[in-house]
């Protein structure tokens, strides 16, 4: 068969249309993004308007939706649940050609009057069925093939925003048709438990691909307990007088036989819906003529990512419901309503590459390097992967067609892979042992998402993070050494690792921005007087993964001095007070890399320098195991040295009090510590108390 003649695209373009619906509607499952099933749509029906001869009974653009699923029972429903034409054109000239077309159809000139519309947003869910008698709510179905629908009454009892039972003036027999949707939100939470329970080898559980499809999942789950832990939402658009379902030959008559009596438009419609009780979405408009839709077309457009819940376009009905009648029906569609897209938020391309990002943390993250693709309104180049456990369940692979999604300032994702895609050779992904800026060894903890690379002091992607860190006030302290100047030194290429700032000079500075000699002088000032420094201040400043302030005192304390930290096993780590395997383990590695190694090497020859004490392990020291707290103020010392005095005599100073406290040290004006203290039966030593109890242990303070 010739593959580029009309009847064998036509009949591909059926085949895979049939397909993509079969997954869409029916497995609630889509393997593509929406737009490219629409492109694929809109090719079959021009090929049909141009050829006629290959329209077939069966095509897609004849059917609606999909075969209702066996496990359910069918339900004819009593007029067809019809889809909506697509306006394709998502800019205003979508609008305007609906109106033009309503104009024409109505053989309306230019001097008739505008015709008024409701514009209502297009709810991405799915649609449902309601039927009441005597007011109570018999049956649920959903749409199915427009005909034939399934019964999901059951599931559907368990959504609270639909009534059960409706007020006394609503019609004994009524049908309300409208949009159940899983909002934005409950969505994430869902998936967020669908991944715990695969993580605890759950083979049942699948993650859903977007709020439609687990709303379309929830509604068409076959155990209504599951159903009913499936958050879903509901909206109302129509009504109709429904036939008693015991006696199909009596119908209620009223107006045109469809709507209650005394209801001659879709706002009234709405309004009453709202009035018995039924969720009617408040970004509903009554409109007029053409340059009315275009401006809830644009005001909606800049709503729509901060809507609850999500939409894949608007809807325009020709409010007036006789014009409805007049104009009816074509095919599976009314002529009087239309569904105006906006762009879309998913498309399709291919991965080009995955790269592994260092960020300024070390954190390692995988991005997809995609072939450049238009989507939620920018050209995308990038998806984040974000961690090993996100890329190894999508299982993204170099070559792969994937389905990219951005919605508002989200950063681009990739949803899924298009697997019937997948060349046989593509590989796996899998995170590299070693980072791949500076070849540290790269590692992931236990509990945690992210690999992080080992090599802080000497990684390219970490510097400006590390020499900020490093010249921090309570590290060494560079004065004047802010993140500007940082920036500069690092995006100059001045400074690469932390012992370049030692051999800044005034020339190199004073080229900078903003640079005078005045303030270039002060930061190297400040770099001199940072040389001397204290081991805890140094060891802090390194900015090894898990050790704070108090961990480097605590190990300085323990050890004495830096060689005995850097070559402590594991074992010997763990013996120092508050270390534990976690943080053991962080310290190991990040001295097991030469590259570190090297850096603190370049830095003592630089002059960096601290006095070296005596490792306290062996002995104890005499307030060890001691929590105190500071308040109110002390003549004779800072804050700061009365916590270094308590810390050498192996306290631990905290900021609050609690029953663990040994004793508040209050000077003058304590307040709610002090208060606190005494009501829990903690004890308070004043100020002459503390140096009667640093007097009794003076031979450790020298
Ligand atoms: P539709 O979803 O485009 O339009 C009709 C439906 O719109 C109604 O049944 C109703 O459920 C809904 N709707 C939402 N808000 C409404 C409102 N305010 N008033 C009235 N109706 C409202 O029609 P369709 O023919 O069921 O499906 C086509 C859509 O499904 C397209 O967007 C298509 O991309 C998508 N689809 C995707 C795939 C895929 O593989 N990705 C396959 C099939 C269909």
């Amino acid at each position: 068969m010739n593959l580029h003649t009309p009847a064998s695209r036509a009949l591909a373009l059926r085949k895979i249309l049939s397909t993509y619906g079969h997954q869409y509607y029916v497995l609630d499952a889509p393997t593509v993004p929406d737009a490219e099933y629409d492109r694929l749509f809109r090719e079959l029906q021009l090929l049909e308007i141009e050829h006629p001869e290959l329209q077939t009974p069966d095509s897609p653009t004849q059917r609606i939706g999909g075969k209702p699923l066996a496990a359910f029972q069918s339900v004819e429903h009593m007029r067809p649940m019809l889809s909506i034409r697509t306006e394709t054109d998502t800019t205003a000239s979508g609008a305007i050609n609906f109106d033009e077309r309503i104009r024409k159809e109505l053989k309306l000139t230019e001097l008739d009057a505008f015709i008024e519309y409701v514009a209502e947003l297009k709810f991405d869910g799915l649609a449902l069925s309601l039927r009441y008698e005597n007011h109570v709510l018999i049956q649920a179905a959903t749409r199915g093939d427009g005909q034939w629908g399934e019964d999901v009454t059951q599931n559907i009892r368990t959504i609270g925003q639909i009534p059960l039972r409706l007020p006394a003036d609503a019609p004994i027999y009524l049908e309300v048709r409208g949009e159940v949707y899983m909002a934005r939100t409950d969505f994430e939470k869902l998936n967020e438990r669908q991944r715990a329970r695969i993580a605890t080898g759950d083979k049942n559980e699948k993650i859903f691909v977007n709020p439609r499809n687990a709303a379309a999942g929830a509604v068409r789950q076959l155990d209504p307990t599951i159903a009913a832990q499936r958050p879903l939402s509901f909206f109302a658009y129509y009504l109709h007088l429904a036939q008693p379902s015991h006696d199909k030959s009596i119908v209620e008559v009223a107006n045109d036989g469809q709507v209650p009596e005394g209801i001659t438009t879709q706002w009234q419609v709405l309004e009453k819906l709202r009035a018995w009780g039924f969720p009617v979405c408040k970004h509903t408009e009554l409109v007029t003529g053409g340059d009315g839709l275009v401006v809830f077309h644009k005001k909606i457009a800049e709503l729509r990512d901060t809507l609850p819940f999500d939409i894949d376009g608007v809807v325009y009905k020709v409010n007036d419901l006789s014009l409805q009648n007049h104009l009816g029906f074509v095919s599976r569609e009314p002529r009087w309503a239309v569904a105006h897209k906006y762009p879309a938020q998913e498309e399709i391309t291919t991965v080009q590459a995955i790269e592994v990002q260092v960020g300024r943390t070390g954190k390692l993250t995988p991005v997809a390097k995609l072939a450049p693709v238009f989507v939620g309104g920018v050209t995308v180049t990038n998806a984040t992967l974000h961690n090993e456990d996100e890329a190894r369940r999508k299982d993204v692979r170099v070559g792969d067609s994937v389905v990219v999604r951005r919605a508002g300032d989200v950063i681009p994702e990739v949803v899924s892979v298009i697997l019937e895609k997948r060349s046989q050779q593509s590989q796996r992904f899998s995170m590299p042992s070693h980072c791949p800026v500076c070849k540290s060894l790269a590692v992931r903890e236990d509990g945690e998402a992210d690999y992080r690379c080992t090599g802080g002091l000497f990684c390219l992607a970490q510097r400006k993070q590390a020499i900020l860190h490093f010249a921090h006030r309570r590290a060494v302290e560079i004065e004047d050494l802010g993140d500007k100047l940082v920036e500069q030194l690092v995006d100059a290429g001045i400074v690469n690792t932390l012992p370049d700032l030692y051999k800044l000079g005034l020339s190199a500075l004073s080229q900078l921005d903003r640079m005078a000699e005045k303030s270039a002088t002060n930061v190297l000032i400040g770099i001199e007087k940072s040389k001397k420094t204290t081991l805890p201040r140094f060891l802090f400043g390194l900015g090894i993964r898990h050790v704070g302030e108090a961990t480097a005192k605590e190990l300085t304390r323990h050890f004495g001095t830096l060689d005995s930290i850097m070559n402590a096993s594991i074992d010997q780590l763990l013996q120092v007070n508050d270390v534990g395997p976690i943080v053991a383990q962080s310290i190991r590695t990040f001295f097991d890399q030469t590259h570190n190694r090297e850096v603190i090497e370049q830095l003592k020859s630089c002059g960096v320098n601290w006095q070296e004490g005596s490792a306290s392990f062996g002995t104890t020291l005499p307030l060890a195991g001691q929590t105190f707290v500071l308040t109110g103020t002390l003549h004779s010392m800072g804050r700061e040295e009365a916590q270094a005095k308590l810390e050498k005599l192996g306290a631990k100073v905290s900021g609050s009090v609690s029953k663990k406290t040994h004793a508040l040290i209050a000077g003058a004006e304590a307040g709610s510590k002090l208060e606190k203290a005494l009501s829990i039966g903690v004890s308070v030593l004043d100020e002459e108390a503390f140096h009667e109890l640093l007097a009794t242990h003076s031979s450790y303070l020298n």
